[in-house]
């Protein structure tokens, strides 16, 4: 799945407040039994649409679900942002699109730079526009964000001052 979309910082599919989207049949939510409230109050926007909840613990049960919904189906995910990711990969394995896909991140979303110095990923404060990478580089954070890579590119740069970005 080369260019499939992943889970990112801006992601189109990432909202403040999860509501129902139209054109679609059905609603399947998922999130952990810890978070149920979000789920509940969600269900509760639904008027003639009916609106299952899925309460994730495991990636395969979860898999199972999705791949046993029908056509017509929009997805709401909520959750923090490591098990979110997770499903949003399968959710998007399993043939889900952008479109029906909804999530909603509780706690911090966390973003990714990419070095193009030693080819790899590591996290970032979300709102850093010069970083290093623990390879040495300093970055210069780009505004594109590379699915293929994971993360947001890193452009690196000879620094004024050493030790100071
Ligand atoms: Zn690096």
């Amino acid at each position: 799945m080369y260019n499939s979309p992943v889970l990112f910082f801006e992601s189109t599919t990432l909202v403040e407040i999860l509501s129902p989207k139209t054109h679609f049949v059905r609603a399947a939510i998922i999130c952990p039994e810890s978070y149920k409230e979000y789920a509940l109050e969600l269900q509760r926007k639904f008027h003639d649409t009916a609106a299952d909840i899925h309460y994730y613990s495991e990636p395969t049960q979860t898999r199972e679900f999705i791949a046993s919904q029908k056509m017509g189906v929009c997805f709401y995910v909520i959750g923090e942002w490591q098990p979110t990711a997770t499903i949003f990969t399968i959710a998007v394995e399993e043939g889900v699109s952008e479109a029906e896909l909804q999530v909603k991140i509780i706690g911090d979303k966390e973003k990714f730079v990419y070095c193009m110095k030693c080819f790899k990923d590591s996290q970032i404060p979300v709102d850093a526009k010069k970083v290093q990478c623990p390879c040495g580089a300093h970055l210069e954070v780009g505004p594109f964000y590379s699915i293929v890579r994971k993360g947001y590119i890193g452009y690196p740069f000879i620094p004024l001052t050493e030790g100071v970005i």
